[in-house]
């Protein structure tokens, strides 16, 4: 038998959110069981335009095709979803994109208190790092509004590495069409040309996606390689302890405490792996996370759900919840290659396997517009037909089915929330008509109906777990949707025949020129319409006398400690690739576990790594580790917390008493018993920074000791982090307050720092044992360089004494094998004081500091790029040491 605290299911998007954020906290226990397995390291995973490969295969993708649709000739449309660790986030074309305001407020005005646009923002931004540069601001024309954009989630978020050759073509045809240019698709709308529609020209700050733009990806810099919910929040907490992944695991039935009275207790979930029955123990919460079309399985094969579809198939009901499976909403597209006379070389491959860099290294989309109909002329039926649609005489219809109907009907005419979706991508997508000849290349447009009028539903078809459940979408059930489909196909036509792109274009080769009056397009869509991957819906967030399964706590009604997290609480389809509102849904579900949900940090989730284990293979929980064999003393704290132990305090050497007394001053001057600001050489708050170490020149000040605290402020925001503290964490590692009183008071000697770095003594806390301000290698370093392109650091901790200008010390400590100690401060007098590593051939590399809010440490590195990409975002931080006779320090613009 196995226990955890959180038992989360499904270990896809949001599953990995979930669960990385809940283990942040090292006092919880987190399992997952995802049915797939860990492919996230597959190179043609990893590969951005290699998206296709995962499709249609059985490791990746489930593999699912809807019920006959009436609306499409009877035929079943094949639905991929992605399966193994980062689910759909495995296989998707990682496109990162929000909604507009007014449809993040609906999920609020629906009913559920607390989901609103600026509750929305606070989470995209905790989510995701974005840092476009100068070059990407120039090639697209970007304005940013930077307070929409986060800077250190854990999410990347970059343009497109390289563009298809015609995108810039194709954006200024979607221009020369009434389609807007919108400068930051999730931030102001700004329209450059002062001769194209306007909708706007005043910043907005709404999400206003509206317009055409190039698409931000999902994309890990400079490796460029895909960022799934795996890469992203995962990986780096693959070897944490309190989270335990058991890959292989099918889930197929919740189990709850026998119910006494009120809500009943989930407390455990019953999975198969390797043909075996296990059962998993919770004893907080289970969470859901299993996708759209999985979910309403879980929760109907374990009673929760309609009591008209449980009976006939003898599943007992516990919780007759008709919302369960009833509100699928599934966007549709179809898609229209043309042929464009544009070589790509066979090289891109080796290209991107050498390079990381080529048309590999981006997702096959990039240009894109999202069109309000109030934008193009459309037909005047479409609104005609959306006005007469009523739901009210469907039985399958909850009240707040029919106010989101409701709601969407009244968005028709808004400018701000788009209908259409044209997007581009860079190959040719399969239909009947016509296949891709060989030696030529293709574009598609893809079209898609972001705000589709059918309801759907998804339900069991029998008892049998293994069985796929019944999805019916009813794709272009209603006129609406045709009509708008037609419309759209009009418009592309427009946007190919636009002067611009017109002689890139050799031919239409679907439909084709043939298809012309409407009856002809509505027989093609018919015959080729296919799915846009974002079915949501099927566990709707409304309250529960309105139809509701979750409410807003994402708890589902009747229960204690059950919660779904996933695309399936979305109560109304958005004009927005999905992706990017899940992992906000997941991050704020974090908090809202966590009863956190106002105090938004900006945390990584990186901690100290350990090696590798195949602990994440087999659920551990709380009961196996207590009855594990006694542990060796001997072994380190890497070793420990791998297997949940407790930590040994941080005694790092044997010899540890060896050098505590300060080494003598060259000059041998007596130190002054208590000191402040060096007067006359340096200004009252020195600080320094620079990415590079600055060349130093001797102090000609006198003889000298000066005392002082760290503070610290972000090098991006300019915010301050707070001062270094006097306390440790766990591991040794100097911590952050904000509060004043509690401020490391550290000393420097003036004298011997004319020698070289030198170092600080800590004077009120800290360790006893190693009293001198330093650097410790971290324990995942692989040695006790720091370098500029190496992910190598070294964590502020106590040191024992280094000679002035030494290199690092080489010693074992209880996480690692060997570690680098090293004094690393150095005095200037103009520039005051400031960290200097020194490496094993002398070399001082430049440092920057960064603060780790996780595992509240700071860290100096040779390079926060490399740090962020094995690690995680963190907060890049800039130095001031303020002598202890100045009051609070002034933060600086400088930067490590
Ligand atoms: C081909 C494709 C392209 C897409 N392109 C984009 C895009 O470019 N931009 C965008 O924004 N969105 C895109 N999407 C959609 C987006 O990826 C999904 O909406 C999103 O990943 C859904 O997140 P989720 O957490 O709800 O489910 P998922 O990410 O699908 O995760 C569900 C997880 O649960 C696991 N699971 C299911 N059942 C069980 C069970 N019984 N026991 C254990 N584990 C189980 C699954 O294996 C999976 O890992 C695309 C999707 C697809 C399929």
């Amino acid at each position: 038998m196995i226990t955890v605290d959180y038992l989360v299911v499904g270990g896809g998007l949001a599953g990995l959110v979930v669960a990385t954020r809940l283990a942040e906290d090292l006092d919880v226990v987190v399992g997952v069981l995802e049915a797939g397995q860990d492919m996230s390291r597959n190179p043609d995973v990893q590969t951005p335009a290699n998206y296709y490969k995962g499709i249609r295969n059985p490791e990746t993708d489930w593999g699912f095709f809807t019920a006959p649709q009436d609306g499409l000739n009877g035929r079943r449309i094949y639905l991929p979803r992605g399966k193994g660790l980062g689910g759909s986030t495995l296989l998707n074309l990682m496109q990162l994109g929000r909604a507009s305001a007014v449809e993040y407020n609906a999920f609020e005005q629906l009913g559920s208190k607390g989901w609103d646009w600026a509750e929305f923002l606070k989470y995209f931004k905790k989510s995701e790092a974005f840092h476009p540069d100068s070059e990407d601001i120039t090639e697209f024309g970007l304005n940013i509004a930077d307070e929409v954009h986060g800077k250190c989630g854990p999410l990347p978020k970059i343009m497109p590495p390289r563009v298809w050759p015609v995108h810039s073509r194709v954006m200024e045809a979607f221009v020369s069409v009434g389609i807007p240019f919108n400068a930051d698709p999730v931030g102001l709308f700004f329209l450059s040309e002062p001769n194209q529609p306007t909708l706007d020209d005043a910043p907005k700050n709404d999400g206003a996606n509206a317009g055409c733009w190039t698409g931000t990806t999902a994309i890990h810099p400079g490796q460029h390689t895909r960022a799934s919910s795996a890469s992203a929040y995962y990986e780096p907490n693959r070897d944490k302890s309190n989270l335990i992944v058991v890959t292989g695991a099918y889930a197929t039935r919740i189990l709850f405490d026998p119910k006494e009275s009120g809500d009943l207790v989930a407390k455990a979930v019953e999975y198969h792996k390797d043909g075996e029955i296990h059962v998993a123990h919770a004893t907080k919460e289970v969470i859901l996370c299993t996708g759209s079309f999985k979910t309403p399985q879980l929760l109907e094969l374990s009673g929760i759900g309609d009591k008209k579809i449980l009976d006939p198939l003898n599943i007992p009901v516990i919780i007759d919840l008709p919302g369960v499976g009833s509100n699928l909403q599934v966007l549709s597209h179809y898609h229209r290659p043309f042929v464009v006379p544009i070589y790509i070389a066979l090289e891109e491959s080796a290209e991107y396997m050498t390079t990381r860099t080529g048309l590999l290294s981006s997702a096959p989309m990039s240009a894109f517009a999202f069109i309000p109909l109030s934008l193009i002329p459309h037909d005047r039926k479409i609104l005609d037909g959306a006005n007469k649609l009523d739901f009210s005489g469907d039985p399958s219809a909850s009240a707040g089915m029919q106010r989101a109907f409701q709601m969407q009907k009244e968005w028709l005419m808004n400018r701000d929330v788009s209908f259409l979706e044209l997007a581009t991508i860079s190959s040719y997508l399969p239909n009947t008509r016509a296949l891709p000849l060989e030696g030529r290349n293709y574009i598609s447009f893809v079209l898609g109906l972001l705000h589709p009028f059918s309801r759907g539903h998804v339900h069991i078809r029998s008892s049998d777990p293994f069985d796929s459940p019944t999805i019916d979408p009813r794709f272009l059930n209603n006129g609406t949707d045709v009509e708008l489909f037609i419309d759209a196909v009009k418009l592309v036509r427009k946007v190919v025949n636009a002067r611009c792109i017109k002689s890139a274009i050799v031919r239409e080769t679907a439909p084709g020129p043939a298809v012309q009056f409407d009856a002809e397009i509505i027989e093609y869509l018919k015959g080729n319409v296919q799915t846009i991957y974002h079915p949501i819906g099927t566990a709707p967030m409304f309250p529960r006398e309105d139809g509701g399964v979750v409410d807003e706590s994402l708890k589902v009604y009747g229960t204690q400690n059950l919660r779904v997290v996933d695309a399936s609480v979305i109560p109304l389809q958005i004009s927005a690739h999905i992706q990017h509102t899940i992992y906000a849904i997941a991050e704020k579900a974090a908090d809202i576990i966590k009863g956190a949900s106002r105090s938004l940090s900006f945390s990584s989730t990186l901690i100290q790594r350990q090696p590798q284990s195949s602990a994440h293979k087999h659920i551990i929980g709380r009961g196996l580790l207590k009855q594990r064999r006694p542990v060796p003393e001997s072994w380190t704290n890497a070793k420990r917390l791998t297997a949940g132990l407790p930590l040994k305090p941080p005694v790092r050497r044997g010899n540890a008493v060896r050098s505590l007394s300060p080494v003598p001053s060259p000059s041998a001057s007596p130190r002054p018993p208590s000191l402040s600001t060096p007067s006359g050489s340096h200004s009252e708050t020195p600080s320094f920074s620079g990415s590079s170490a600055p060349s130093v020149t001797p102090p000609t000040a006198p003889v000298l000791s000066t005392r002082g605290s760290f503070g610290c402020t972000d090098a991006e925001t300019g915010e301050f982090v707070g001062y270094i503290s006097k306390d440790l964490n766990a591991f040794g590692q100097y911590t952050r307050t904000t509060d004043s009183t509690k401020r490391l008071v550290l000393e420097i000697d003036l004298d011997a720092a004319r020698l070289g770095p030198v170092d600080m003594m800590a004077i009120n806390g800290g360790e006893s044992n190693y009293p001198f301000f330093g650097g410790v290698t971290g324990f995942s370093s692989t040695n006790p360089n720091l370098s500029p392109s190496s992910s190598n650091y070294a964590n502020l901790c106590g040191t024992s004494q280094t000679n002035p200008g030494s290199p690092a010390q080489i010693w074992p400590n209880t996480f690692s094998e060997y570690s680098g100690d090293a004094a690393t401060w150095r005095y200037d007098s103009a520039l005051g004081v400031y960290p200097q590593w020194i490496n094993l051939d002398g070399s001082k590399p430049a440092l920057h500091l960064v603060y780790v809010p996780n595992a509240d440490m700071f860290s100096l590195t040779g390079s926060v790029e490399a740090f962020r990409a094995s690690f995680g975002s963190v907060t890049q931080c800039s130095l001031s040491f303020v002598p202890t006779a100045a009051s609070v320090p002034t933060p600086t613009t400088s930067v490590y």
